[in-house]
């Protein structure tokens, strides 16, 4: 775990929040590599769950929403975690997450459990009374909830539809931990699909697959991800049946998703919260019903640490130690680097220019390095996971012969093994294996 911290943010993934202040517990700050792998699997999760279906809608809702959301939710009673408090150091913890009844830190005696309440509280306005508190998100499933009667208005879907939403969500976790396991501020990438009550078993399989799927689409090796299915009574209140998904951390395994059956929990609380009929009339069956709900919910960070966790490799090439991130080529931040094999000669320079404009057209991301020797320029690649380097040298200006005219080497980040692949057929080559 140390050396993937380490590498996040030596390389410009991952970096503490705040950090020349002292930081803030449970914040991160993502750096251009991270921004862009983030990047990656948001837009794959967007195409697989929303723009490839035709029943799946797209909302961005505000962070800030009416405070009754959150009464209606069943959040501002029961969105809470049990803490406990140090009598000697004051330090607090999650109940739940420490052993018997010493202080993990000092040794002193904890006090009673007693709960919590994690949502982040604000005012909005110039007032700061009862009536101006709001609070940031503390999941995004609210704002697609709110909105269901618009997109129903607006569209018109048909019975069973899902809306999806990628956003900020915040908590205020008592001990955030384990790098950005556990942050209080972070991304969720969440799906409320509507069924007809009694078919909610064949989409709660359907889905299950479904995210399976994924968890294969972003490279998290078979036997990484577990199944847990949630007993009664440890679920949240709002469900009936709620499948963990659980993922071999470095520092133990933990929840990465969670997909929840919240029966018409949500529809049903928010109209009577807001005295707005959530209902849906079926044209068909000329009946109206409530829909019910099956939500799988994923949250960004954890996917990214789950990924950057399987992708970390260390291995000996060429008689030296190396470090290579493994990521499938569609997640990569960088798809592919350009280098000519000198800095100093125009002509190797111009060429790999030009390479690389063109390149920069059919690839999600490219980049030129002219940087040191190119062995280095291969280490510093690999370690941030660029599948494919690609040199150009004498011999792509014909310098060794017509038949190597218009090649150039393309490298491979996993074995180090090379090969040519001629100028005309780089794109389709490069393009195959990527998306
Ligand atoms: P945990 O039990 O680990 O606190 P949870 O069961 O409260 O998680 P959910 O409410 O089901 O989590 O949230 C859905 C998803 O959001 C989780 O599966 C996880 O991927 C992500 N998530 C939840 N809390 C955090 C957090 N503090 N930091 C980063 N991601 C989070």
């Amino acid at each position: 775990m140390e050396r993937i911290v380490s590498l996040a943010k030596r390389r410009g993934f991952v970096y503490p929040g705040s950090e020349i202040y002292g930081g803030l517990a449970g914040t991160w700050d993502y750096g251009p590599l991270g921004v862009a792998l983030k990047n990656n699997l948001k837009d794959l999760w967007w195409k697989m769950f929303v723009t490839d279906r035709e029943d799946m809608y797209g909302v961005d809702a505000a962070i800030l929403m009416n405070s009754k959301v959150w009464e209606a939710s069943g959040h501002t009673q029961t969105f809470t975690d049990p803490l406990v408090e140090c009598e000697k150091c004051k330090r607090r913890f999650r109940a739940d997450h420490v052993d018997g009844t010493a202080c993990p830190e000092c040794k002193g005696t904890l006090g009673e459990a007693r709960q919590f309440n994690m949502m982040f509280k604000t005012h909005v306005g110039a007032t700061e009374d009862e009536s101006s508190v709001s609070y940031l998100r503390p999941e995004t499933a609210g704002g697609i909830f709110v909105n269901f009667k618009n997109v129903v208005d607006s569209f018109h879907p048909k019975l069973p539809f899902g809306i999806a939403q990628i956003g900020k969500a915040f908590r205020n976790e008592i001990s955030p931990r384990d790098f950005v396991f556990r942050s209080r501020e972070f991304e969720q990438m969440e799906i409320e699909y509507f069924v007809r009550p009694e078919a909610w078993e064949e989409h709660f399989t359907a889905w299950h697959r479904l995210m399976k799927e994924w968890i294969e689409a972003i490279g998290l090796p078979e036997g990484s991800v577990h199944e847990l299915e949630v007993a009664d009574g440890d679920r949240a209140h709002y469900s009936k049946r709620t499948i963990d998904f659980e993922f071999d951390f470095p520092f133990g395994r933990k929840e990465l998703y969670g997909l929840a059956y919240r029966t018409d929990f949500d529809l049903k609380s928010h109209t009577e919260g807001s005295s707005v009929e959530l209902s849906y009339f079926d044209e068909e069956t000329k009946e109206r019903l409530t829909p019910h709900v099956i939500e799988p919910s994923f949250g960004v960070e954890r996917t990214m640490l789950a990924v950057l966790a399987s992708a970390y490799a260390e291995d000996e090439l060429g008689g030296e130690k190396r470090v290579f991130l493994r990521f499938k080529p569609r997640i990569a931040p960088v798809t592919a680097a350009v280098f000519p094999l000198l800095k100093n000669k125009p002509e190797l320079v111009a060429k790999a220019r030009s390479v690389y404009a063109d390149l920069k057209e059919i690839l999600p991301s490219v980049v030129f390095d002219d940087n040191g020797n190119i062995g280095k320029r291969y280490r510093r690649q690999d370690e941030i996971g660029t599948p494919f380097c690609i040199t150009i040298d004498f011999d792509t200006l014909g310098e060794g012969g017509e038949d190597k005219k218009d090649t150039v080497t393309v490298r491979h980040r996993d074995s180090g093994e090379q090969e040519r692949v001629a100028l005309a057929e780089l794109p389709s080559y490069l393009k195959s294996r990527v998306l």
